[in-house]
């Protein structure tokens, strides 16, 4: 489908059939000293600072050697579910945010732009008037509900609101967990929900040595849940989890059982379908976990629940118990392994229960968006209106809005290369209109005057890498955006 003129309505901008070439011609000064602006080469606008905008930011600054590029996040902080998803044990995997930022900014032609939220502060037609092209890379936060009955009750939370409250998301600061029970249930089995299985057994000594939030760590520690039970609607071999976090729980001191044995072990493990290689390798991985956990005294016990679904949260005033239903495995339509419920039934006393069945993008106005699958529709990339099914020029998608919530953090470095690709074809190509010739700081600066820049968010890290020195940790985060803005506003 070809690109279709997008018409701007700025008197100041040329003729949206005019092309846009790319001057050869090196600027003499620095981009971010200019308040007017040469219309040659790019602008581009990328809103989200987790690790999709990061990687979208640094390849058009590589690749495009005039191209200058603005990253908002609506956080003061940069990083995405880097800083906010990634369980605080794992704090190394953090690195990539100041590496990569690092990286832009010694090209001299970025800007951070933190703390400015696009549909709130500055609008997609804003950029649309400032920019040749915007990248929307702004993830999928929002939660999936489970569809059962009591899902509301005190005491049943989003896997995603305590993973926030744990790492310090300005969001859940207040939000409060009552840990005093001695069970827990997760429901969802992909590495969200095991993450927060091995924090909530996590000893306090080993989440001391953490960025873990300094209110969850004061929680956690003094936390009876001695049981965490996580359950899945389909087997060992189908499970969301991948292998590598299976074998991170070995460091967890706690002993791990399933309710189906060892996998490797079962005769018809792969009745189903036929095993994959990744379908294997996780089934080795839980099969290693078992052995090694065989010999534990821990007081902490891990139970993977196979082959179960919840039917519904049962309690009065606060969550009492899970009804749960057996399940069996089939072949779908499309050759997938589906569960099919059973009449087998049974009921886990608990007072806490955390749903870790997916996240869902959020829509942002003024861009069309999928309900169903919760993401922007695109082809390779380029954003699709959803009625004309034709592309809305000089409008990308990229990361977990692009293609729903799952991948690694690497996977969104492939995302973003196949979306710049397209972006840069089609600047080459001179379908990008040019935008108009004032610089849209200023009326960032207006509409939000507590923005955040790169040097800003240096001083918000080095405050909390000090903070987190004098008591042994890689940092301790600040977690209110108030805090955040005045440690950026000192001398
Ligand atoms: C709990 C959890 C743990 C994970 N742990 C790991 C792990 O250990 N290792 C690993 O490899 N992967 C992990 N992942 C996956 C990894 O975090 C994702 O692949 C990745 O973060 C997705 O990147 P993204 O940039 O698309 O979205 P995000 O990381 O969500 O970034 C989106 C950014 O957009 C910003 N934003 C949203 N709306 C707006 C707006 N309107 N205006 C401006 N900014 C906006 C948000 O503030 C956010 O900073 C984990 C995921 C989760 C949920």
């Amino acid at each position: 489908m070809p690109v279709a003129k997008r018409a701007r309505s700025t008197p100041s901008s040329p003729s949206a059939a005019s092309p846009v070439t790319c001057t050869r011609t090196r600027r003499s000064t620095p981009a971010t000293s200019t308040t007017s602006m040469n219309n040659n080469s790019l602008r581009a606008a990328v809103v989200g600072a987790g690790p999709s905008g990061i990687y979208t930011t640094v390849e058009i600054l590589n690749r495009s050697p005039h191209a200058r590029v603005d990253l908002y996040d609506l956080l003061p902080t940069p990083g995405g579910l880097v800083r906010y998803g990634v369980a605080p044990d794992h704090h190394d995997r953090r690195n990539l945010i100041s590496v990569y930022l690092r990286k832009a900014l010694a090209t001299g032609r970025f800007r951070y732009c933190g703390n400015v939220e696009v549909g709130k502060h500055i609008s997609v037609a804003e950029l649309d008037r400032h920019y040749h092209a915007a990248v929307y890379a702004h993830g999928a936060s929002d939660d999936r509900s489970l569809g059962v009955p009591g899902e509301n009750l005190l005491g049943v939370h989003a896997a995603a609101e305590f993973v926030g409250w744990y790492n310090g998301h300005p969001d859940y600061t207040d939000m409060k967990f009552d840990l005093s029970g001695h069970r827990t249930v997760v429901i969802g089995n992909g590495n969200v929900a095991l993450d927060v299985a091995r924090i909530l057994l996590q000893r306090p000594h080993a989440l001391i040595r953490t960025d873990i939030s300094e209110h969850a760590l004061e929680a956690l520690t003094t936390s009876k849940i001695r049981e965490v039970i996580i359950v899945g609607r389909r087997g060992p071999h189908q499970a969301s989890y991948t292998a590598s976090e299976l074998i991170a729980l070995r460091e967890l001191d706690a002993a791990v059982h399933t309710n189906l044995g060892d996998p490797e072990l079962r005769p018809d493990r792969h009745v189903a379908e036929a095993p994959t290689y990744a379908s294997v390798v996780k089934a080795k991985a839980m099969s290693d976990l078992l052995r090694a956990s065989q010999q534990s005294r821990s007081d902490r016990q891990l139970t993977f629940q196979f082959l179960t679904s919840p039917v519904a949260i049962l309690g009065t005033d606060r969550v009492e118990s899970v009804r749960l239903v057996s399940n069996t495995l089939g072949i779908g339509p499309d050759r997938t392994v589906v569960a099919h419920a059973t009449t087998e039934s049974q009921t886990l006393q608990t007072d806490l229960v955390f749903k870790s069945v997916g996240y869902r993008g959020r829509r942002i106005n003024g861009l069309p968006f999928d309900q169903v699958r919760a993401v922007i529709p695109s082809r390779r990339g380029r954003i699709i209106d959803l009625d004309t099914e034709s592309t809305v020029p000089g409008h990308y998608v990229t990361g977990w809005i692009k293609r729903g919530p799952s991948g690694v953090i690497g996977t969104n470095k492939a995302c973003a290369k196949e979306t710049v690709a397209s972006l840069l074809h089609d600047y080459e190509a001179g379908l990008l209109a040019a935008p108009g010739t004032s610089d849209i700081a200023s009326l960032r600066a207006v509409r939000q005057p507590d923005q955040i820049s790169l040097e800003d968010w240096s001083r918000i890290d080095r405050h909390e890498q000090r903070a987190g020195q004098s008591a042994g940790r890689p940092r301790r985060k600040l977690v209110t955006v108030a805090d955040m803005v005045a440690v950026a506003r000192r001398n």
